[in-house]
């Protein structure tokens, strides 16, 4: 596609995902980015030095990928990390020490522990509240707050956030605002458009796509920040190696197909399991009682692909998990095949046992991240796994 054709159509989203600019080697015409395999690159001219000059500070490949998701995600500047983690640790870099963070207490466990045992001994502090109400956002402001990281909708339990209250009134008191997008993607959510500062992805969920890579992407919505974001991840060298940021792109030019498919599948699980006598509680966001409903419809185009429910005990739910036959029985989520996760063991296990049920997040639940099987197989398949024990 060539520049002047993007300058005549704006092109929708769907079709960029195919058309990014980059999808084409420009040397060769070959029909994907080469891997530049390469640490460093030649002089021809000391004067005139090459582009990249050492691949943890810039590499052909991982370029491609850098702008790909800047420009899916509607921001000026793109970066690909190591892991989800690795972009989410360099991202708070940002920060010094003494500087306070209000974050979300539905936060990502991983970001949980980053928070409250490395970069506590680092002298930064957090409040953790609850960001389905903004006024417990405003009560946590102290005169050292510098940054509010958001979630939405958030994991297990799928709470929603509303994204432009608690932006405009970031951006009032002068502080930075950050999102973990990952379990929207920018096909159904794009942050930044509501003024977000930094739009963090574990990749190795829904953008990636196929539980085979491990990566981590972040967008800045402005050239400053953009700056700021290079600086760290090129002095850190959190940087995602070149056959990881193909892969990568490889899985997300199909992101839109995979969204569309396990989004409708999802909603008819969702369904299928809020008719049954036997389920305590099912969170989705596309169910029309689910809190924060409205706001999410204001904020995205899609409920998504992660259905949790409450089987009602944590005997039972450990009876269904080793009773499927289909999905995979793991932490994770976001892949053409479904992941079934029992967060009381896994990504939440560590949390205090009172705080998770405070959260809703009880014996019972189950998180059902939804792939591309046919639904009724999988429901036949957990219909058969819930029969086993009532
Ligand atoms: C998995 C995940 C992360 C961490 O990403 P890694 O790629 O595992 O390092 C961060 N945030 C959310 C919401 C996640 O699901």
């Amino acid at each position: 596609m060539s520049q002047d054709n993007q300058n005549r159509h704006p092109l929708r989203f769907e079709t960029r995902l195919l058309h990014f600019g980059g999808e084409i080697d420009p040397t060769t015409g070959a029909s994907s980015v080469p891997i530049y395999q390469a640490s460093t690159f030649h002089h021809e001219d000391v004067f005139a030095p090459p582009v990249h000059d050492y691949s943890r500070s810039g590499n052909p490949t991982r370029q491609v990928l850098e702008d790909y998701i800047a420009l899916l995600e509607g921001g000026v500047q793109g970066f690909a990390y190591a892991s989800g983690m690795a972009a989410i640790s360099s991202t708070f870099m940002m920060l010094s020490a003494g500087d306070h963070i209000i974050v979300t207490e539905d936060v990502y466990g991983g970001t949980y522990r980053l928070l409250t045992s490395i970069l506590n001994r680092m002298g930064m502090e957090c409040t953790f509240v609850d960001m389905t109400d903004l006024e417990q956002v405003k009560r946590a402001l102290k005169s050292n707050t510098k940054a509010v990281y958001m979630e939405t909708p958030s994991n297990p339990t799928l709470k929603i956030t509303d994204i432009g209250a608690i932006t405009a009134w970031a951006q009032n008191h002068g502080l930075l605002t950050i999102l973990d997008n990952t379990f929207m993607t920018p096909y159904y959510q794009r942050p930044i458009e509501q003024g977000v500062d930094i739009v963090l992805h574990s990749a190795t969920k829904f953008l990636g796509g196929h539980s085979d890579v491990l990566a981590g992407l972040a967008v800045a919505r402005t050239e400053s920040i953009g700056v700021q974001l290079k600086q760290l991840q090129n002095g850190l060298g959190t940087v995602l190696g070149v056959q990881d940021s193909w892969l990568l792109m490889r899985g997300m030019k199909t992101l839109g197909a995979r969204m569309t498919h396990s989004e409708q599948s999802a909603a008819k699980l969702a369904a299928w399991l809020t008719g049954r006598n036997d389920i305590e509680a099912v969170y989705y966001p596309g169910l029309l009682n689910h809190p924060g409903r409205e706001i999410h419809e204001k904020q995205c185009s899609g409920y998504g692909a992660v259905v949790s429910f409450d089987v009602g005990s944590g005997e039972r739910a450990k009876k269904v998990l080793n009773a499927v036959r289909l999905p995979l029985v793991a932490v994770s989520l976001g892949a053409v095949e479904s992941i079934l996760s029992y967060p009381a063991m896994m990504s939440h296990a560590a949390m205090g046992e009172k705080v998770r049920h405070e959260r809703g997040i009880t014996d019972g639940l189950l998180r059902f991240s939804v792939g591309l099987e046919d639904i009724d197989d999988l429901i036949a398949d957990l219909d058969g796994a819930l029969g086993v024990f009532r």
